[in-house]
């Protein structure tokens, strides 16, 4: 069996060693006789399981004290009205950056329950670059500043954290969690879908500052509450114990890899591998201003529309997957995280320039 390049943008590629231990602990997880899918929540295995892994994450990420780390359910979409509920507490509105299609759904479900003050978007540019912070229409009594730092769909990544001053800052890093570092001090929340540089979905990993827990509305459904979730240890009612598991063997692998600053290097390497080929070859091109390219997801068109079936015919064949646009965009997206192998970013560019070479 050989496996392919697997360029989806989510469910994402997982790194080969953590599904190789997975199966290997399949039928009997260390002497228990039975998979972690089948353990008791409640268990001492699988609450060390569970402990282990936010542990990890902690130290991977840099995460103090100071946050409670928690292992929800219901993706990030879940999160964008889950956010608003916990955190609009007094306040009557909430800044928000419009950068793209994941910003514009934040955006749409948090006027669900308060005023979104959409403080700066490029949408004018058609979400090629990213607003000068200096114009920047903020409040200083906003509840919180949302933005997405990495724009999955369009392949726009911000180079800097805003500076939201005491008002706290809210990011949706589903597409760029662990990816590179991050000083998580500077957030009020993170949140991130597991299914790209985490693990499987079915798990949505929410980083909060202790104090901005117990602000809930009280109509906020239990499921929904940071500090119901928080006093319970994610384990309020029976958690995604699969994908948390296997988030758990990926933490233990980007740890040996180097943690996140090793992932740091080696994704712009890569990014930039293919970037400059992009550039240097007249039969593809990436919309995004340079600086604002995504290091994870890589969209690119071809200089004729009409080539791209064969295109993707051509690159299935060689084992290089998932390579379609997303259906709002067209063209291409190669999504390339953490456990995308820099020779699965050689072999595409390999392809590419034989393609160009053959068609163009
Ligand atoms: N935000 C971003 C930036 C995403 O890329 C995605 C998924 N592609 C989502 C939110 C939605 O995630 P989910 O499918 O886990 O709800």
């Amino acid at each position: 069996m050989s496996r392919a390049f697997n360029f989806c943008a989510g469910p994402a590629t997982l790194p080969e060693p953590v599904l190789k231990q997975a199966q290997e602990e399949m039928l009997d997880w260390r002497g228990t006789g039975m998979s972690v899918m089948e353990m008791s929540h409640r268990s001492d295995e699988f609450v060390a399981i569970a402990e282990t892994a936010e542990k990890d994450l902690r130290e991977l990420a840099g995460i103090s004290d100071d946050y409670a780390v928690l292992f929800m359910q219901g993706g990030a979409s879940s999160q964008f009205s889950t956010i608003p509920l916990n955190l609009l507490g007094e306040k009557a509105s909430a800044d928000y950056i419009n950068t793209g299609i994941w910003s514009k759904k934040a955006i749409a479900e948090a006027k669900r329950y308060g005023t979104v003050n959409v403080a700066a978007s490029s949408e004018d540019s058609g979400f090629v670059t990213i607003p000068d912070q200096s114009a920047w229409r903020t409040s200083a009594d906003a509840a919180y500043l949302h933005y997405t730092p990495n724009e999955t769909i369009g392949g726009l990544e911000f180079d800097f954290v805003p500076d939201s001053g005491d008002v706290p800052l809210v990011a949706d890093m589903s597409s760029t969690m662990l990816s590179r570092p991050v000083d998580v001090s500077r957030f009020g929340l993170i949140y991130a879908g597991a299914q790209k540089n985490i693990g499987p979905s079915g798990l949505v990993v929410v980083i909060i500052r202790k104090d901005l827990l117990g602000k809930a509305r009280k109509e906020t459904p239990t499921m929904m509450n940071y500090q119901v979730i928080a006093d319970n240890a994610s384990m309020y009612n029976t958690p995604a114990t699969y994908s948390w598991y296997l988030a758990g063997l990926v933490f233990k692998w980007l740890k040996e890899q180097g943690g996140v600053e090793a992932m740091g290097e080696i994704n712009y390497r890569k990014a930039k591998k293919l970037y400059d080929f992009i550039d240097d070859n007249d039969f593809y091109a990436n919309p995004i201003e340079p600086r604002f390219r995504s290091w994870m997801n890589v969209p690119f068109t071809l200089a004729d529309d009409a080539l791209n079936g064969e295109f993707l015919k051509g690159a299935d064949a060689r084992g290089l997957l998932n390579l379609k646009g997303h259906r709002s965009v067209g063209g291409m997206r190669a999504s390339i995280y953490n456990a995308m192998p820099e020779a699965g970013v050689d072999a595409l560019i390999q392809y590419m320039s034989e393609f160009a070479r053959e068609r163009g």
